[in-house]
């Protein structure tokens, strides 16, 4: 061990701790800074220091297409310093280019929490591969598990993230369980490798992507030369399947080309490229059903009228026209809508303890079959398109402690990186009554006159109306009290 000094592109310095056996992936070995807040990464390929492509990408990641640093600062351009502070949480975005000793980056570590406290990993990152199959997910610690509200939640951050870099005009390349750490126990993620990123008018890196995440245009010309036009490389459209792959992963715990057909692959490397590749097949093709497991029990419709929708048109219609493939921002879109659908499931003991609440589950929780046995509400949410026109815009479920904020008040507000984060009012079930608690609206007020102030409740009851802002943009909300024998018809 011993304490050794880098120096970067711009003339500053960084220590760093030598040690002989460092972590080393395929492209990189790591050094941590004395104080372990930050990492020397060094190219295990020093040629890279001269590939003036490979630089000019760097320079790029660093500088001009930067969303964790504000505009201001140098950073992308449009980045609020709101924004920066919230992306800064989602990637582990490269800070600087070492020129000496060796050619390298730094760059932040990743926070404690996505490294594994116990259990059989103990100590080594939390990579998606151990928490999406049944396999490996028996060995996790019950505390580990996480819940289906954290995967969405995860989803949700993931989709936001890469539709930031998919604005930029970025791809990521390589999105895989092994470069989206998640923490199912906080539902967060982080997305690493962010060098190997496709920046615009840059000659794009070598990657080919991680088995189980490469778009299967991808797989069918991999033995073509680099330099072939007829060769696929990463892009969005390809981040689009990888990043599909995942979200169907986090919240169905299975891979949507992994079916009957891979597991007959008998002959090797050859018929692997077929299944995965021109010949891959959706588990769930509702229109060729060979590729279904004979377990399949939960299908992906379950996820809900926004998800499932996006699900078929990234793997039916898109899975071999890259174009047809939803886009991050849909998938964001949509992510949002289902969050808002969300309702806990009564069993105590059922392994998702959430589920996406819509017709088609019957009332019962899906991964379970427990019946829903309460009354609950439903918010109606409308806006005012023209003055006195007031039309349908979205619907909340409620559950014992669900918070509200200012994308469910404001027609023209989303819940993006610029978002207030501040709870503005709650949902309890106070003494057998339904209330919802004003903690931040200075004009609610409900559809009989009353001013409802900051600190007040009213009680939740079929067939009420309120307004959420008295103001430009206040949503105006209906609610609903659904009975255990009408779970039809939202
Ligand atoms: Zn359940």
């Amino acid at each position: 061990m011993a304490l050794c000094t880098a120096e970067l592109m711009d003339g500053s310095t960084i220590q760093y701790v030598e040690s002989d056996d460092p972590p080393t992936g395929t492209m990189k070995r790591t050094y941590f800074t004395p104080d372990r807040s930050q990492v020397v990464q060094f190219f295990i390929d020093q040629s890279a220091g001269r590939d003036p492509n490979r630089l000019a990408r760097l320079q790029a990641i660093i500088g001009k297409y930067n969303p964790t640093i504000p505009e201001e600062k140098g950073g992308a351009k449009g980045t609020s310093a709101t924004a920066a502070v919230y992306f800064r949480q989602l990637f582990c975005w490269p800070t600087g280019i070492v020129v000496k000793p060796h050619f390298g980056i730094v760059a932040p570590t990743y926070p404690q929490n996505f490294f594994f406290s116990d259990g059989p990993w103990e100590g080594g990152e939390k990579k998606g591969l151990w928490f999406f199959g049944s396999n490996t997910r028996k060995y996790l610690p019950e505390s580990e598990k996480g819940s289906f509200i954290q995967y969405l939640s995860i989803c949700l951050q993931m989709s936001r993230a890469i539709r930031r870099l998919h604005q930029a005009g970025l791809a990521h390349s390589d999105l895989s369980s092994n470069n989206v750490l998640i923490d199912p126990t906080s539902g967060r993620c982080i997305i690493i490798d962010i060098d190997s990123l496709v920046v615009p008018q840059v000659f794009p890196p070598d990657v080919l992507g991680t088995p189980g995440y490469i778009a299967p245009e991808v797989v069918s010309t991999q033995h073509l030369p680099l330099s072939d036009p007829n060769r696929n490389h990463p892009s969005i459209r390809t981040d689009l399947h990888a990043m599909a792959v995942l979200i169907y992963e986090s919240l169905l715990k299975r891979h949507p080309l992994d079916g009957p057909k891979r597991h007959s692959v008998t002959s090797g490397e050859e018929d692997e490229i077929l299944v995965m590749g021109a010949k891959a097949l959706f588990i769930e093709d509702s229109n060729d059903p060979s590729n279904r497991p004979k377990d399949l029990t939960v299908p992906y419709t379950v996820l809900g009228p926004h998800l499932a929708p996006l699900i078929k048109q990234t793997f039916v219609d898109g899975l071999h026209e890259p174009f047809k493939r939803a886009h991050s921002a849909e998938w964001e879109g949509a992510l949002n809508k289902t969050w808002d659908l969300l309702i806990p499931c009564a069993n105590p003991s059922c392994e998702q303890k959430w589920f996406v609440f819509h017709d088609g589950i019957h009332g019962v929780c899906p991964f379970c079959g427990t019946p829903i046995a309460n009354s609950f509400p439903i918010l109606r949410l409308r806006k005012e398109t023209r003055p006195g026109i007031w039309m349908n815009d979205g619907k909340v479920v409620v559950y014992h402690g669900i918070y509200l904020y200012k994308w469910h008040v404001y027609d023209h507000v989303l819940p993006g990186e610029e978002a207030d984060r501040t709870a503005i009012a709650y949902c309890s079930l106070y003494e057998g009554k339904w209330i919802l608690v004003n903690q931040g609206l200075s004009s609610m007020i409900t559809d009989s006159g009353s001013r409802v102030p900051p600190g007040s409740a009213i009680e939740l009851k079929d067939g009420q109306g309120f307004t959420f802002a008295n103001d430009l943009h206040g949503r105006r909300v209906a609610v609903e009290m659904l009975q255990p024998a009408q779970y039809v018809g939202i």
